[in-house]
């Protein structure tokens, strides 16, 4: 007894896998419970129902075409269907298809089991539901390029993917893939197939050369599995040169941006209300001295900041930042103190941006180092005090010069005169030593007025050789054997031979001179006192007195050009400028100590 139909319908419908009857003009005449479930479908819903109705849109004429080819003769065709799934799995579904004729040769029906089971056991089982949907819309319709391969051959090439690649015709299910890629990504193509580990999933930037000429940017997405023995491989191809393009350009114009602010020396900062800290760009981290990146809060700011800007400062935000009018600003100016640095000026601006809503408010602006600014201000403003000053005493120096020239020449040219009158003998002597005195005063302005004019012109010659400070001692204590103030003490310490200085011998004599003559001038009783001793490989010669002293605060001002404590006092006010010329210029040092009062002592160090 053979089994008739109805079992056999009945076997079949507890069967696993998916079965179904078509008519020969593709409607469902029968299905099982497995298929109708594996399309999202009630049983009787599928029932003539036809077959593009239930089928991916895209796949639907397709298999008609195959059903058609199917005759007597021919009656079996297999498929292989690639469904993908939301997770982006390839699920292979081998059908058996068959056509069913009576004894004439009619078609009857089409009869359809499919084979769904995996090669692994740990895979999900197939969602029925998503393959279908899946398949249907993300193929069919996808904005993104979808090729489906398997064991190297395409299976699948959606519209999208040739518009992309913007290749129609020649591009066919059974192609190679090797030979797309090769034929379509050049250079790029061996990177692509490089992907040989199965189930891994890679990404791909590439250029492209479309055929109708530009160039455009893909993203091509690989993933590659193993399935029921095969290897399958979805390829999803998106043309991404808009986003590339703009990427790009967002990326040169943040470069340029980048630039202009690094050549400006310009931070940028900005505050981040939600997270409570600030976002600043590299320059505004190495303007406060901080490793670029770090986290940079409020406290941050403000202990970098120097205590007397502090509270300006914080006041100066918060009146902004509780403005309620839609835009504020505000300019600043201040001193910070960076971890391990010396304190530098820095200016800004900030800007706030209300807006409508209060979660949008923006609080931002630029900082720059304003140090070399500021040490530039303040130098020019010293040097403009000092040429005003300088200017002051020129003019007044040369008021006073033509008073100092007079007087001498004035006695000169007068008692040359009275000695042409016949006077006595003794009117004569004393004629002559006042023409005398008056020639040697105008000789030391004049000698005076032409060492500052060679010191300015940068033409003093200066030779140094090695002298036995001795002799210079004995010298200049002979020349002062005779002075208007016998009273006063000169002490002249004579060193040993061994005592010697690398200096310009006459020179060296000039300054001395010029010290022991200013302290005749300024000293009234007492003594003053010339020595020399020796510290290390340097010779100290100093010349002190008793008398009226400088006054600290004229202290720094006496080796000035023009400079007199005493606008009545007589002299140039240049003995001391050139003084000092003369000693650095031999590689030694001039320096004062002074009380007011008790005396001043000069301190020559040269080298010895
Ligand atoms: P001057 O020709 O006016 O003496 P200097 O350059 O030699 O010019 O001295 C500058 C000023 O320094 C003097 O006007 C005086 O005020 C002060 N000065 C120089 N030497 C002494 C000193 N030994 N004691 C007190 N004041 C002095």
């Amino acid at each position: 007894m053979s089994p008739d139909c109805n079992d056999l319908l009945l076997i079949l419908n507890q069967t696993s896998d998916p079965v179904f009857f078509l008519s020969p003009d593709f409607v469902f005449i029968w299905t099982n419970e497995a298929y109708a479930e594996y399309m999202g479908f009630k049983r009787e819903e599928i029932l003539s129902m036809s077959l593009e109705n239930v089928i991916a849109v895209e796949y639907a004429p397709v298999l008609k075409t195959k059903f058609r080819s199917i005759s007597p003769d021919n009656r079996i065709f297999e498929n292989i269907y690639p469904s993908v799934l939301t997770d982006g799995s390839i699920i292979l579904e081998t059908w058996h298809n068959e056509g069913i004729f009576d004894e004439q040769g009619e078609l009857k029906y089409f009869y359809c089991i499919a084979s769904l089971k995996e090669e692994s056991r740990e895979k999900k089982p197939l969602s029925p539901m998503q393959t279908n949907l899946v398949s249907s819309t993300l193929l069919g319709t996808s904005l993104i390029g979808i090729i489906i391969s398997v064991d190297n051959e395409i299976q699948y090439i959606n519209g999208k993917c040739k518009e992309i690649l913007g290749v129609y015709s020649e591009m066919k299910p059974g192609m190679n893939l090797s030979r797309l890629f090769n034929d379509y990504f050049g250079d790029s193509a061996e990177e692509l197939l490089s992907a040989q580990l199965r189930n891994t999933t890679d990404n791909w930037e590439i250029e492209y050369h479309h055929p109708d000429g530009h160039d455009s940017w893909l993203s091509i997405v690989r993933k590659a599995q193993r399935y029921n023995g095969k290897n399958a491989d979805l390829l999803l191809v998106e043309d991404i040169t808009e986003r590339k393009l703009n990427e790009i350009e967002i990326k040169t114009a943040r470069n340029r941006l980048a630039d202009v602010m690094r050549i400006a020396g310009v931070g940028y900062w900005e505050r981040d209300f939600e997270n409570k800290r600030w976002i600043w760009s590299d320059e505004t981290y190495d303007i406060y001295n901080v490793t670029r990146g770090t986290l940079i809060r409020d406290e941050d700011i403000e202990s970098a900041v120097l205590p007397e800007f502090r509270s300006s400062r914080t006041n100066r935000i918060e009146e902004l930042l509780n403005n309620k009018k839609q835009k504020g600003f505000f300019r600043f100016e201040y001193k910070i103190q960076p971890f391990n640095m010396e304190p530098k000026w820095i200016e800004g601006e900030g800007f706030l941006e209300n807006g409508t809503d209060p979660d949008k408010k923006r609080f931002y602006g630029w900082v720059r180092d304003l140090t070399e600014r500021k040490i530039f201000e303040q130098e020019l403003q010293k040097a403009k005090e000092k040429a005003e000053e300088s200017e002051r005493l020129k003019t007044f120096f040369l008021a006073n010069m033509s008073h100092e020239i007079r007087t001498p020449l004035n006695a000169i040219v007068g008692f040359s005169d009275l000695l042409t009158r016949d006077p006595s003998d003794d009117e004569k002597v004393k004629f002559k030593s006042i023409i005398n005195q008056s020639s040697k005063l105008l000789l030391k302005i004049i000698d005076d007025i032409l060492d500052i004019s060679s010191i300015e012109a940068g033409t003093l010659d200066i030779q140094s050789e090695q002298l036995i400070l001795g002799d210079i001692f004995n010298e200049i204590k002979f020349l002062f054997l005779e002075n208007d103030k016998p009273d006063i003490d000169l002490n002249i310490i004579i060193p040993g031979e061994s005592a010697c200085v690398y200096a310009d011998r006459e020179r060296l004599k000039q300054v001395i001179i010029n010290l022991i003559n200013n302290a005749y001038k300024y000293t009234s009783e007492g003594s003053i006192t010339l020595s020399a001793s020796k510290n290390n490989n340097e010779m100290v010669i100093s010349v002190s007195d008793t008398g009226i002293g400088i006054p600290p605060e004229e202290q720094e001002h006496i080796f000035e050009r023009f400079y007199q404590s005493d606008t009545f006092s007589k002299g140039t006010g240049l003995g001391l400028t050139i003084s000092r010329s003369i000693i650095e210029q031999m590689g030694g040092k001039i320096t004062l100590r002074s009380e007011p009062g008790k005396g001043s002592t000069f301190i020559l160090t040269l080298p010895a």
